[in-house]
């Protein structure tokens, strides 16, 4: 900030007056957002990480769109992530496949938004949670599929600020918080022992939501249960690096919160939970149904994203 000798200087040539001009604020982004390898080396020393104790469940096939909607769990909720390329209603970056087109019977100049809705209407039995929120029996879930960007896949968006925007839509009083980019330093390290995740989605996770479970995946090589004394880190992945499903899922329990029991949730219905999706307002939308989400922020977002891509 480089605005306190302009504001004395303001203040001394006309005592008392208010001030009526805007004051210029230098604002400098944190250059090390850009390279969370180094960051989270210099974050580690005052965040202490303990891995913890943890158990997993038999083993289960590989993820797909029909293996998830197939599952016999009672409620699923899912997000998407870089490679439902054909869920961005932007594309991606790039262009969603012609077979994708022929698949949904749809024409060749079919938008990205329209295939977008035409891949997400294949889900089915599942809460499709896209930048939204869900609440089940008190228990407050959010979920985004966003990830910082990588390439031309889908859900894809710049380091600083434009993720920020989209994390700062997490509210503060989510239990359990889905993404599919992990958080700096909780499960985020390639296989070259490089730390690639989200410096933002940690400050937002760690400083400001606070939830009790962050549940992630993307980087299969983190795979893994973490802690920071408040919040437990989950990396779900179950593919390693050469996607080869050999990691056990992750089962964890969730206490329900006073006034709620398990007659509640076994009352629940999917139909219940997509009503009280669209009475809330806060969805972007369920199959075959639009609701009030305002897209323009994202749209403004990944409209800068093409105007710096294009000037690089
Ligand atoms: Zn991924």
């Amino acid at each position: 900030m480089n605005s306190s000798n302009s504001q004395k200087r303001r203040h001394k040539s006309n005592p008392g007056s208010q001030q009526t001009e805007p004051l210029n604020a230098k604002i400098e982004v944190e250059p090390n957002t850009h390279n969370p390898d180094l960051l989270w080396e210099t974050l580690k020393q005052l965040h202490p990480v303990y891995r913890i104790g943890w158990s997993y469940a038999a083993t289960q096939p590989p993820d797909s769109l029909r293996f998830v909607s197939h599952l016999p769990h009672r409620i699923k909720v899912v997000t998407a992530g870089n490679h439902e390329v054909t869920f961005d209603e932007f594309g991606g970056g790039g262009t969603h496949p012609t077979l994708e087109r022929l698949q949904l019977g749809l024409p060749q100049t079919a938008s990205h938004k329209e295939v977008a809705q035409g891949c997400k209407e294949l889900l089915h039995d599942v809460l499709y949670l896209e930048d939204e929120v869900i609440e089940i029996c008190g228990i407050k879930i959010y979920g985004t599929p966003w990830v910082p960007r990588f390439g031309t896949s889908g859900f894809s968006c710049s380091r600083g600020l434009p993720l920020l925007e989209i994390w700062d839509k997490i509210p503060t009083d989510t239990d359990i918080l889905l993404t599919h980019s992990p958080p700096l330093g909780y499960g985020d390290t390639t296989k070259s022992d490089k730390h690639v995740g989200c410096a933002e989605l940690l400050n937002t996770v760690t400083k400001r939501v606070k939830p009790k479970f962050h549940v992630y995946g993307h980087i299969h090589n983190g795979y893994g249960v973490f802690s920071n004394g408040k919040t437990t880190f989950i990396n779900a992945s179950v593919c390693n690096d050469q996607y080869r499903p050999v990691h056990e899922p992750v089962v964890f329990d969730f206490p329900l919160p006073p006034g709620y029991c398990r007659g509640d949730f076994m009352k629940l219905s999917l139909e219940t939970l997509q009503e009280q999706r669209l009475l809330s307002g806060s969805f972007m939308k369920t199959r075959k149904k639009e609701t009030a989400f305002n897209m323009t922020k994202i749209e403004k977002v990944i409209n800068g994203i093409d105007a710096q891509t294009a000037s690089d």
